[in-house]
């Protein structure tokens, strides 16, 4: 991982507070760009599930109670689970000396913390329709979007042909470069293909089928064309703050 990303893990993330048996209702309203990281923190070998800031049907209709349990409780608790086998894998490893299997549990780190890392983005840019979730992004956001994309409807174009075109399971997620600031959409496969690196995550949505089979079974371009009803623009564009902070 690099520095920068790095530090964008560190700065980024949400209250990872949450038990195993997940009650309706979460933490109280916590900012993804102003709490500890969600991949853990120096000191500690454990990542844990991140809690929500809504309730499981606080989404709909747009994304279904049952989904939002299941994907939550079920999904992204595998994906920390994964993380925390890996990595504890890694130092028995080095304490025995014995490397035979690196390789293998190295695609494990990447593959279950980049499922961590955007799962735990994908919560936090979302809110309930109405009160939080939908409508445009606002200040700086906007406005760099447009000088980007050439406009939000451009932007919102791009950014859905690209998920709707994610070849298997994967996300679509919207980048600012650390290099030179410029917001980039890009597709993801599984949790952790396709990145140029060098490049902080501010807006994620997840395109595998078990973020939308039961409600919308195959048609994954009428679950991203519902998603951009719960989208919450002031915590995207407070990722993006943080994020060209540095
Ligand atoms: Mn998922």
């Amino acid at each position: 991982m690099d520095k920068n990303r790095r530090d964008f893990l560190k700065a980024g993330g949400i209250l990872t507070a949450a038990a195993a048996t997940m009650p309706s209702v979460f933490t109280t309203s916590t900012a993804f760009a102003q709490q500890p990281s969600p991949i853990g923190r120096r000191g500690t070998d454990k990542h844990t599930l991140p809690g929500l800031n809504y309730a499981y049907d606080a989404l709909e209709p747009y994304i279904d109670a049952k989904t939002m349990e299941l994907h939550h409780s079920k999904h992204h608790q595998g994906y920390v689970d994964g993380l925390n086998k890996a990595e504890a894998e890694l130092r028995k490893a080095r304490a025995s000396g014995d490397y035979s299997l690196v390789q293998h549990w190295s695609r494990k780190v990447a593959f279950n913390g980049g499922g961590h890392y955007l799962h735990t983005l994908f919560w936090a840019t979302m809110a309930p329709p109405g009160k939080g979730g939908g409508g445009e992004p606002k200040g700086v956001l906007a406005r760099n979007i447009n000088e980007d994309f050439g406009s939000f409807k451009a932007f919102k174009e791009h950014f859905s042909a690209a998920a709707k075109s994610v070849e298997g399971s994967g996300w679509g997620v919207l980048h600012v470069r650390l290099s030179d600031h410029k917001l980039i959409v890009l597709q993801v496969e599984n949790h952790q293909k396709l990145s140029p690196w060098g490049v902080a995550p501010i807006l994620d949505i997840d395109v595998w089928e078990h973020a939308y089979y039961l409600k919308y079974q195959n048609k994954r371009g009428e679950f991203i064309d519902a998603w951009w009803n719960v989208v919450n623009w002031d915590q995207v564009e407070k990722n993006y703050l943080t994020a060209i902070k540095g």
